[in-house]
């Protein structure tokens, strides 16, 4: 087994699961929590649902999967240098998009928007339900079943009202306590890798300009570098050539500035890191850079009228569905009739979440299109 510094999570004290099970053999438990992940059925819809581009869009642009398995490169590359437990760190990372919607944040907007009088939805909550109670594979019991460490870990965010009523995994928004540094990594693993791929992806679509980019500082400087290695390269080598050394300067400096976080605070142990302050961190030097970027993406590509249009027909999309389903559950799959009789609201939700961008489509056109479907 990997060895692991005093501070990061212990596999070999796992915190418990919630379903008694005897000990994995032959790896660990949260190699154990990794491997279900892979397994389940809400992993594989990943490949068909998007954040900016909508999955029919192109075949080269990121989806939720490729998305998922970048965060993964970056977050285990730092947590082997911070000598924090790789398999933890992967394992939140590939179940950390498990609860998105169909069609990005406006899905997510447009489903939360339909939930409002029924307890709302959220995310982040939803991939917590994924793998504590949706997912349909063993049979002792629902959902997958994973490790305290996990599920802490997927849980990025939650309000007070919703910590309540989810007890011990939400604990620590109660008694204002961090989460594990492989938590901690995994949060901004994902923001360094999004930043960056929707940068390529940007420029591959054609919604943003080489041109517009180089008025982005941290982009500009990292050009400059590229260009004074290979003075004559323009068009996608470029493009890459720019992008992958802003990932070796983010990486470089998340490592840099988080080893700085432990040493000075140094944590004897994963229970004294979640006393602490948050201490997996970028310098405020790049942290600043990175929210320049950010806006740049906000205002050019998020809010560019071609993904807005999308969006909107997204909203729309779901908007129906919701409502459809909700005046007729009786066309829902019969294993979601079955709880929707207990809850119907959140029967519907879980439903619709659990479709990909394609799938949503097509039912659409199944309820609504006047031609045959
Ligand atoms: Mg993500």
């Amino acid at each position: 087994m990997l060895k692991v510094a005093r501070y990061a999570a212990q596999a070999t004290h796992a915190g418990a699961r919630v379903h008694r099970e005897a000990p994995a053999q032959g790896r660990s438990e949260y190699q154990r929590d990794r491997d279900r992940i892979i397994h389940s059925t809400a992993f594989r819809r990943l490949e068909y649902k998007t954040q900016v581009f909508v999955n029919h869009e192109g075949d080269l642009f990121r989806t939720r999967l490729t998305h998922s398995l970048e965060v993964a490169q970056i977050s285990r590359s730092i947590a082997r240098q911070l000598h924090l437990d790789e398999d933890l760190t992967e394992a939140i990372t590939l179940a950390h998009d498990l609860g998105h919607t169909p069609f990005g944040h406006a899905g997510q907007d447009a489903l939360n928007a339909c939930m409002k009088p029924y307890g709302g939805f959220e995310h982040n909550l939803q991939s917590l339900r994924v793998v504590d109670h949706l997912e349909q594979r063993y049979g002792g019991f629902d959902g997958l079943n994973l490790t305290f460490e996990t599920r802490e870990g997927i849980l990025k965010h939650c309000s007070r009202k919703n910590a309540l009523r989810l007890g011990a995994v939400a604990e620590r928004f109660i008694k204002r306590r961090r989460p594990s540094l492989e938590a901690q990594l995994v949060n901004l693993s994902d923001e360094l890798a999004y930043n960056n791929h929707d940068v390529d992806d940007g420029l591959r679509s054609g919604l943003v300009t080489m041109e517009q980019l180089t008025t982005v500082p941290i982009f500009r400087q990292h050009q400059t570098l590229a260009l004074k290695d290979f003075p004559e390269l323009n068009g996608r080598r470029l493009v890459h050539e720019t992008v992958r050394r802003m990932i070796s300067t983010l990486v470089s400096d998340l490592t840099r500035q988080s080893l700085a976080n432990i040493r000075m605070h140094a944590p004897q142990s994963a229970d004294d890191v979640r006393r602490l302050p948050l201490l997996i961190a970028f310098s405020p030097r790049i942290e600043k850079q990175q929210i320049e970027l950010k806006q740049f993406l906000r205002i050019n590509l998020y809010q560019h009228y071609r993904v807005a249009r999308m969006s909107s027909k997204a909203r729309r999309i779901i908007a129906d569905l919701f409502n459809a389903l909700l005046a007729e559950p009786k066309l829902l799959p019969p294993d979601f009739q079955a709880r929707a009789r207990e809850d119907k609201p959140r029967a519907i939700a879980d439903y619709i979440a659990g479709m990909t961008d394609r799938y949503a489509m097509l039912e659409h056109r199944r309820l609504f299109a006047v031609e045959p479907v």
